[in-house]
């Protein structure tokens, strides 16, 4: 299967996986050395098992996009994804600590226009996420107009490694207790980035910092994802939902239908987060109409006619909003 303008290249992982092999031949051929045995092949053998390891990552990942393209909300996500024009690659995870993410070929691109591009490094309102924040910009902001998104998209990158059982001396994105989360799936972890490559594939992306109940959502572009992604689970079967941008499990009275956005402190709070994500309305009304997610949100707000509502909400998050003010150019 074959999607338009996303490709996956595992090229990464041929010299890692090849420096490994040699690094095990070495100490082989110490041990063959005293046993006056010659060993003359490891060259060749290392190559060869990193160029199969890139093989067996890019086959993973294509098997993954199948998955996320059966479902209705994973082929909304990933059509628009094509539909940019712009190149997503799909490459392995080469950090040591866990993790998954998109990136963006340039910022300022990838974010709406007047958007701004970075949050504060030194807010608290960021505990986790630190993606936007190369320190030199964040600490020394300089003209402000120069970190204000101007859109239009841009080509991104997606690093992501699943757990592969056959390349277990490569960094997998997630392990142990993280990966065993009933949200945190291979394909759902997939998804969740693609909605990430979605908005900065089309120039959507806003990560204005959230504040009350949202707050657990950091920002408006990891709200929207951990949003999307829990449509996308609840369309493929899942009832455990993701609760926060940790790994708190979202709470079952706001998994029911209208609870989400309902007249809520948490239902009003979720309303302005939405509507500061400015998600694009045609996708809206897409998503919208997965019928086939028992968890939909958006549904809900589109069947009540709330989405004027949640820009009225907004706008009350912004005003006395120290944050929100100081991203304002
Ligand atoms: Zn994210």
């Amino acid at each position: 299967m074959a999607i338009p303008n996303i490709t996956v290249d595992g090229s990464d992982l041929i010299s890692m996986v090849a420096l490994q092999t040699k690094v095990r031949y070495w100490y082989l051929e110490k041990v063959m050395k005293e046993k006056k045995i010659c060993l003359t092949k490891q060259g060749r053998e290392a190559a060869k098992a990193g160029a199969e390891a890139a093989r067996i990552y890019v086959e993973e990942i294509m098997k993954l996009l199948g998955t996320v393209m059966g479902t209705e909300t994973g082929a909304i996500i990933l059509n628009a994804i094509s539909a940019s024009g712009k190149r997503l690659v799909i490459r392995p995870w080469m950090e040591l600590e866990s993790n998954a993410w998109a990136w963006a070929e340039s910022f300022r691109r990838a974010v709406q226009k007047d958007n701004p591009l970075f949050i504060r490094e030194d807010s608290p309102l960021t505990p986790f996420d630190d993606r936007f924040l190369p320190g030199s910009v964040t600490k020394h902001w300089g003209s402000f107009s120069d970190y204000v998104g101007i859109g239009g998209g841009s080509n991104a990158f997606l690093e992501y490694t699943p757990p592969i059982p056959s390349l277990k001396n490569i960094p997998w994105s997630l392990s142990g207790e993280l990966a065993s989360k009933p949200f945190l799936a291979p394909d759902q972890v997939l998804f969740h980035e693609l909605t990430h490559a979605y908005r900065q594939t089309n120039g959507q992306e806003t990560c204005v910092p959230l504040i009350g109940y949202a707050l657990r959502y950091e920002h408006t572009d990891e709200f929207l994802a951990i949003l999307l992604s829990n449509i996308y689970i609840s369309e493929t079967g899942g009832t455990v939902l993701r609760g926060d941008h940790d790994v708190a499990v979202l709470r079952p009275e706001l998994t029911k239908p209208g609870g989400f956005f309902g007249d809520t402190p948490e239902g009003r709070s979720h309303r302005g987060a939405l509507a500061l994500t400015k998600l694009d309305p045609s996708i809206f009304r897409k998503l919208a109409r997965v019928r086939s997610a028992p968890f939909n949100p958006l549904r809900d707000l589109m069947i009540e006619s709330k989405i004027k509502d949640a820009m009225k909400t907004a706008k009350s998050f912004l005003v006395g909003s120290d944050h929100v003010r100081t991203y304002r150019p």
